[in-house]
């Protein structure tokens, strides 16, 4: 029978709860009979993802509850150097 467990993929620093968040996903591991199998990803999570929904700010696509925003998208933007 295939195992489930959540594994922290990264961990970035998150404006809107100021603090370090770890980003996690959903791992599939495949019965023992295929056991050169890597594992399946598939759901993904914050840590901080429930306390986040119960703030009066809408949260973001991590927590399910906003998928038109990705914090950390914005912030690749903000990192991208200006075409001249
Ligand atoms: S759910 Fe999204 S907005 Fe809330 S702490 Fe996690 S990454 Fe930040």
């Amino acid at each position: 029978m295939a195992d489930k467990e959540w594994i922290k993929i990264k961990t970035r620093y998150c404006d809107h709860v100021n603090e370090a968040v770890d980003l996690q996903a959903e791992a599939v591991f495949p019965a023992e009979v295929l056991p050169d199998q890597p594992p399946r990803l598939g759901a993904h999570r914050c840590d901080q993802g429930y306390l986040c929904s119960l703030s009066d700010q809408a949260a973001c696509v991590w927590a399910g509850t906003n998928p038109a925003f990705d914090p950390f998208l914005e912030n690749l933007d903000k990192k991208k150097p200006k075409a001249q």
